[in-house]
């Protein structure tokens, strides 16, 4: 069966980073290698996810150099303190949004799990990054964390914003939540390995039409892979496992979930 999938987050570019690399990421295999493996596997379109402004250069240039990919440029809710007073910065990172390959702000958001940076300055950085969508009229990627309460009412300031909560893994009471807005639900790794039945229960209540696939490779291997690196061909198996989950044929779900992407991303082929 030929399937064509997307993986909408993934961040392999990182193993190309030149400095300041963890040991982790040291260990990443070649992306031009995870992409033909993604390509054998099905998965013929992926999108790098930028996580501060250094990381979205790279993300938009490892998109420009390559076929099958785009970029999203993106300061994580982690990275926001960093940026609080370097307006030269963010001037660099709002230029990146109209370079060619780039097809989203994000991931963005806020994060009150770990709180790596203050409540304010997640908030400051979220709001910068909302403009800049809201000007170029791209899609955001949205990584929210024990967040959604104080999430929404900003994201509602905002007029005609689309986008996707990334890594859901929350209820259907957060679900019911999203399905208001114009934004799409992005499922990974999490769903074959977590213990909360809620989340399940979520994961198949998504509307088809709303849901996107995802792996943010490195992290999150799916099962039975664990403890593997993540790679973008690992669509595949959550999307294998969402199949049986929600009673979906998998070529369904699979051109469900890539059309989907198409619309959010206005992905051409490259
Ligand atoms: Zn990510």
């Amino acid at each position: 069966m030929t399937l064509h999938l997307t993986d909408t987050h993934c961040h392999i570019h990182e193993a190309l980073a030149p400095v300041n690399m963890s040991d982790q990421m040291r260990r990443l295999p070649d992306p031009r290698h995870s992409i033909q493996d993604a390509l054998d596997a099905g998965v013929d379109r992926m999108i790098c996810v930028g996580t501060t402004v250094e990381d979205s250069v790279l993300a938009v240039q490892f998109a420009q150099d390559q076929p099958h990919v785009w970029a999203s440029i993106g300061i994580h809710p982690h990275e926001a303190s960093k940026y609080m007073d370097n307006p030269l910065a963010l001037q660099k990172f709002a230029a990146l949004a109209t370079q060619s390959q780039v097809v989203a702000v994000g991931e963005c958001g806020l994060d009150y799990f770990y709180t790596h940076s203050p409540k304010g300055d997640q908030e400051r950085i979220l709001r910068f990054q909302l403009e800049l969508a809201q000007k170029h009229g791209l899609p955001l990627i949205f990584h929210v964390r024990d967040a959604f309460d104080d999430f929404w009412p900003i994201f509602d300031e905002y007029q005609g914003l689309r986008g996707v909560i990334h890594s859901f893994s929350a209820t259907e009471k957060e679900l019911a939540q999203i399905l208001k807005r114009d934004v799409y639900v992005g499922l990974n790794g999490i769903m074959t390995f977590t213990k909360k039945p809620a989340q399940l229960d979520a994961a198949r209540a998504v509307p088809l039409d709303r849901l996107l696939l995802e792996t943010d490779a490195p992290f999150l291997t799916p099962a039975p892979y664990r403890g593997s690196i993540c790679e973008p061909k690992h669509v595949r198996v959550t999307a294998e496992f969402l199949a049986n989950a929600r009673r979906e044929p998998l070529e369904q779900l699979a051109d469900a979930t890539t059309s989907n992407a198409e619309r959010l991303f206005k992905l051409k082929d490259n």
